[in-house]
């Protein structure tokens, strides 16, 4: 990245703060379980490689990432652990993975024999985790085909072309404590384990955890844990808790420099659309952080931001660069910070803060920073 000669806007991302998650997550394990700390979608916004090597510094055995291209990206930045690649469609890169060292996930016979394919080809066998579909209904493959799929996955094991690395499902409503949906997918989940097991299937690992089941459901940890969310010092849900509460300190700051400050009179129209109109004679301070840049447009008459050592209300519409907040009677001037959210120790608003103002959960707020943001690690 190119970095700017002044600010505009940026995040830092404190990688001390991820490190120390990491560690405090492994606290929490039950049985000597693994942690794979996810890291799909540039690491939820916080930038793939820099937070991949904090976690691994910190002791992540696994990383965990959707797409292809994440997985290769990763071990084209020399990372060379256990790596799972859990998105795939079919024609995808398999034969790369394999080669790579990359684990993949497979719901379904059409990827199970692309993967057979690849290794035959590779002249390696592929590291393979099948995926159950305990309830979701998202990927994995369904109770009704589990059998057929296991069988399958064994026979290839057979002839050399797989290892059958991991069983795995995932859960639909951990981030909703009491939730009787959770104790059935459960259930599922070990009649599936049961079933690869009488087909002959005897993975390294079996998991099953996001984060909010790795906070507070230790009967879901089995070899592994998945964790993303709680790496950033995120809270997975209001029902969960905060941050603080499992000791998890948030990574991301957004924080922006005023592009302009001005006395308007009262009735004075503010952004597209005039959705906001000045009270009385007022001070108007401009923070060039736009939709573009990963501002919800939903943000507009509810985002907080600490300007001018009070919380301020998003005035107005967001644009694609820029938004503007009204300080009444304070003032402040251009060049001043503006914070948009950190971790609170300077007053300002948190992620969370974010997501309830603007009807969102916490995961979309930080992945959603855009591309155009610099990150500046410490
Ligand atoms: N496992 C899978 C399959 C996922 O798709 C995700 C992210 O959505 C995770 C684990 C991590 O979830 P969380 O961020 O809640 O820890």
């Amino acid at each position: 990245q190119v970095l700017p000669e002044t600010w505009r806007l940026r995040a830092d991302i404190d990688l001390a703060a991820l490190r120390s998650n990491v560690r405090a997550l492994h606290e929490r394990l039950i049985g000597g379980a693994q942690l794979m700390a996810v890291v799909k979608a540039d690491a939820y916004g916080h930038g793939l490689v820099p937070c991949a090597r904090a976690a691994r510094a910190a002791g992540a055995a696994w990383l965990g990432v959707a797409t292809p291209e994440e997985a290769l990206a990763l071990r084209a930045a020399g990372d060379t652990g256990r790596l799972l690649c859990w998105l795939w469609v079919p024609g995808g890169p398999w034969r790369r993975a394999v080669e790579a060292d990359i684990d993949v996930s497979v719901s379904a016979r059409w990827a199970l024999a692309e993967v057979v394919a690849a290794a035959r080809a590779a002249g390696r066998p592929a590291r393979i985790h099948l995926k159950a579909d305990t309830g979701l209904g998202r990927n994995g493959c369904p109770p009704a085909d589990w059998a057929d799929l296991a069988a399958a996955a064994r026979a290839a094991e057979a002839e050399g072309t797989v290892v059958v690395a991991g069983v795995w499902s995932h859960l639909a409503r951990a981030d909703e404590p009491g939730d009787p949906s959770i104790a059935a997918q459960r259930k599922v989940f070990e009649e599936a384990l049961a079933t690869a097991d009488r087909a002959g299937l005897r993975p390294e690992v079996r998991h099953l955890a996001n984060s909010p089941a790795t906070l507070t459901l230790p009967g879901t940890h089995y070899d592994l844990v998945r964790v993303g969310v709680a790496l950033y010092g995120v809270s997975p849900s209001p029902e969960i808790g905060t941050p603080e509460d499992f000791g998890l300190r948030p990574v991301m700051t957004l924080r922006a420099w005023l592009a302009g400050v001005k006395r308007v009179p009262g009735g004075h129209g503010v952004s597209y659309g005039h959705r906001y109109t000045t009270p009385g004679e007022t001070t108007l301070a401009l923070v060039p952080a736009g939709y573009a840049d990963g501002i919800p447009r939903h943000a507009s008459g509810t985002g907080p931001v600490l300007v001018a050592g009070k919380w301020r209300t998003v005035a107005g519409t967001v644009a694609m660069d820029q938004f503007v907040v009204d300080l009444g009677g304070d003032s402040a001037e251009a060049g001043d910070e503006a914070l948009l959210f950190g971790p609170g120790d300077h007053g300002e608003p948190t992620v969370e803060d974010w997501a309830r103002a603007t009807g969102t959960i916490g995961y979309e707020i930080v992945t959603r920073i855009g591309h155009r943001v610099p990150r500046v690690y410490h």
